[in-house]
Parts: C-alpha cells; sequence; structure tokens
C-alpha cells in the first residue's frame, strides 16, 4: 500500500501525472480541487463558501479544508486501505502536519512526495492554454497569477518540510508527459525497491 502525495504549483502536471499513476499503482485519487469544484456545480453550503476563495486564486482556510478531506477519508475506508494520491491537499505546513495525523489514526502515512517542479513561464502557458477549453473560473491571467503568489508563499514551503521527512523526490516537470511520467516511476520504483 502507498500513499503519494503529488506537489507542484498550478499547471505544473498534477492531474494529468495522477491519471497515470493510478494506472501504474492501482491507488485512489483525491483531488481536493475536484472535491470543491463538485461541491460549487451541485450548490452546496460548502460549495458556495468554496468559489469565493476559488475565483479569487485564494485558499479555502485550513480548519475548512482539514475537515472536507477527513470526511471523505471518513466517508470512504476504502480509499487508504488501498493507497491514495493526494493531489493539490496538502497546500500549507498546517495542511501537511494534520495529513501526517489523519493517516496515522488510520494505521498508515505519506510515502512519498512527488515535487512537479516547472519553471513559472511555462506554468502560465499551460494554465491560459487549459483555461481556453476547462472553463474554470480560475483560469484567467489576474488569477492565475494571484494562485502563483499563493503557492510561492504558503505552499512551496512544504518542499523543505518534506525534505526534511525524507519523502521528498524532485521531478523534472518541463518536458513532454511521458518523459515526466517516466521520471516519476524511476524516482517510486527505486524507493520501493
Ligand atoms: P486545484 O484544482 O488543486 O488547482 O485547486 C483549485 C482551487 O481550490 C485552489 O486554488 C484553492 O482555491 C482551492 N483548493 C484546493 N485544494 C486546496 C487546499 N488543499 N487548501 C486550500 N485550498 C484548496
Amino acid at each position: 500500500m502507498l500513499n503519494i502525495v503529488i506537489f507542484g504549483a498550478p499547471g505544473s502536471g498534477k492531474g494529468t501525472q495522477s491519471e497515470r499513476l493510478i494506472d501504474e499503482y492501482g491507488l485512489h485519487h483525491i483531488s481536493t480541487g475536484d472535491v470543491l469544484r463538485r461541491h460549487i456545480a451541485e450548490g452546496t453550503e460548502l460549495g458556495t463558501v468554496a468559489n469565493q476563495y476559488i475565483s479569487q486564486g485564494h485558499l479555502i482556510p485550513d480548519d475548512l479544508m482539514i475537515s472536507v478531506l477527513e470526511d471523505v477519508l471518513d466517508s470512504n475506508p476504502e480509499l487508504t486501505a488501498k493507497g491514495v494520491i493526494f493531489d493539490g491537499f496538502p497546500r500549507t505546513i498546517d495542511q501537511a502536519k494534520s495529513l501526517n495525523t489523519m493517516l496515522e489514526k488510520r494505521g498508515t502515512k505519506v510515502h512519498a512526495v512527488v515535487g512537479l517542479e516547472v519553471n513559472e513561464d511555462d506554468l502560465i502557458k499551460r494554465l491560459l492554454q487549459r483555461g481556453k477549453e476547462s472553463g474554470r473560473s480560475d483560469d484567467n491571467l489576474d488569477t492565475i497569477r494571484e494562485r502563483l503568489n499563493v503557492y510561492h508563499n504558503q505552499t512551496s514551503p512544504l518542499r523543505d518540510f518534506y525534505v526534511n521527512e525524507g519523502k521528498y523526490h524532485a521531478i523534472d516537470g518541463n518536458s513532454d508527459v511521458d518523459h515526466v511520467f517516466e521520471s516519476i516511476k524511476t524516482s517510486l520504483d527505486r524507493k520501493l525497491a
């Protein structure tokens, strides 16, 4: 059983690489962004609150986000039994500490963190391109810039947090999808061997 955090800036390819990893390692996928977008589409109370933050490119407050993830894990115990790719969570040090606690309570842990490292110009290009097809309210230039600021200020310190835990696998995410996936696989397989 394997729990992986896929980590990186908006547009770094987390969703795309998660799909490949699910197939390769038979894991479940939890994307907190997808969970929130489902709530928005269904018009729930959480969706209404989340939408205010998402459309501005800001993070949902930690206590709320942590309880959303805990609910997902509680209502799907089979997820942690098999192994999960956490995509978009954690995004702050407090979330990372909570994830450790949540997994410990369930008799497991984060085994590896895959950090997709992509240069800033490419991130913006990719997100603008995605915005043409995604219809996402946050894939426009102003919100993209804000999301990247938020990433640098609040999320990127997690890199050191996981380096200190000896779990961080730095992956050059600048090349094409197949190449990046091969690098991830090589790095994870070396760890699992
Ligand atoms: P994503 O689909 O991962 O790019 O997430 C889209 C948006 O959802 C983010 O810009 C945040 O507003 C919100 N979001 C998703 N995951 C989290 C999280 N772990 N903490 C706070 N906000 C989040």
